[in-house]
């Protein structure tokens, strides 16, 4: 890795892991964190959970897997950029989305609505809890020790008073100071990663079309300059070489913007960047061609009638699974059967289910005939 800049995370800087470990050879702290997220339960069972659309409805269509690997591609191609820790970055990215329920947002709100007298559930915080306690894999803790820096990467959001359980981990959201420049360029990074690639999968499946796409004004300029370059060439390429120059186009912004509010605020140390305001964004004008797209995405696609009919067969399959295992939870398997905080174990195992496991397992309890 080329030389990191005084305020990038450094190994040296960590503050460590939970539970002390000797020195990796020849490989980084947080080399080692992103391989012990890449050897987990958890990341390999996102190759089945949704993104937006169902994982069996197609197969060129988006997982969670293949979401996160473009979200750990862009995220290193800022940090190397901006001289910040790429290893740490692509770590967080991997560990981003580990927490997912099946069947995507509509999994976890139907989750949170079963876990309302429970604590609630956010895939935020079961990102953190897989990383910290749900993995099985070592000898001598539970988890997969990760350092601190990757750790407050996950931890995109939380609220105060749940912050206030985190230890150190949760002191950022009680004092308002921000995570490391590598933590931030991820949240971005999952932002472009999303919704250039649902641009993408929604005309691919018909959802969205050309003719509504342009009133989305980074859309529109990008698809013109590939008509004047190519004339009329296959959909296809004309959707690739858009969606390629958004993705382009947005990267090359964040890294300009980001760069000149560095050299405003001058960071000496990772500490200065801490109590920076947010210094890893985009222009005012390209954050407005993001909300736009944002907007245009909710309305037209995460809306759309057949989305939502997979959302509310979805949301009843979790619904229906909860309650099953809550009011017997001899059903469960062993290890999720405990005394003190049932709910929550039926949560962490629903919530770990992969889409076509929740389908089984609902069919193995509802279906008459089914075993
Ligand atoms: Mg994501």
């Amino acid at each position: 890795m080329a030389e990191l800049l005084p305020y990038a995370v450094s190994a040296d800087s960590s503050r460590g892991r939970r539970f002390p470990e000797p020195f990796p050879a020849y490989r980084s702290e947080f080399q080692r964190d992103r391989d012990r997220i890449v050897h987990s339960t958890a990341f390999r069972r996102l190759e089945y959970k949704t993104q937006v659309f169902v994982n069996h409805e197609g197969d060129h269509f988006r997982t969670r897997l293949t979401h996160t690997l473009e979200v750990a591609q862009i995220a290193r191609g800022i940090a190397r950029a901006l001289g910040l820790n790429e290893d740490l970055a692509e770590a967080i990215s991997l560990a981003h989305d580990l927490g997912h329920t099946p069947f995507g947002h509509a999994g976890q709100d139907a989750l949170n609505e079963c876990m309302r007298d429970y604590g609630g559930f956010e895939h935020n915080l079961q990102s953190l809890r897989i990383v910290d306690k749900l993995e099985q894999r070592y000898a001598s803790f539970d988890g997969l020790n990760l350092c601190f820096e990757t750790r407050e990467g996950i931890l995109k959001h939380c609220s105060v008073a749940t912050a206030g359980r985190l230890g150190d981990l949760g002191e950022r959201f009680i004092n308002r100071t921000q995570p490391s420049l590598e933590a931030q360029i991820c949240n971005l990074a999952d932002e472009i990663a999303y919704n250039n690639h649902d641009i993408d999968d929604g005309l691919r499946s018909g959802l969205l079309s050309f003719d509504q796409l342009k009133e989305v004004s980074l859309f529109e300029r990008n698809w013109a300059s590939v008509r004047d370059a190519y004339g009329a060439i296959d959909e296809r390429r004309l959707v690739h070489e858009t969606v390629r120059r958004m993705i382009n186009a947005l990267v090359c912004d964040l890294i300009d913007m980001t760069t000149s509010n560095i050299s405003r605020c001058l960071p000496q140390t990772l500490d200065d960047v801490r109590q920076a305001g947010v210094l890893v964004g985009f222009s005012d004008e390209m954050d407005d061609a993001q909300q736009e797209m944002k907007r245009f995405l909710r309305k037209n696609l995460y809306q759309h009638h057949e989305v939502l009919r997979m959302t509310r067969k979805a949301q009843r399959i979790v619904a229906d699974l909860f309650a099953a295992f809550l009011d017997d939870p001899r059903m469960l398997p062993p290890a999720y059967r405990s005394g003190d905080n049932q709910p929550r174990r039926v949560a962490d195992y629903i919530a770990g289910m992969t889409d076509r496991y929740a389908m089984k397992e609902h069919r193995r309890l509802f279906a008459v005939g089914e075993i």
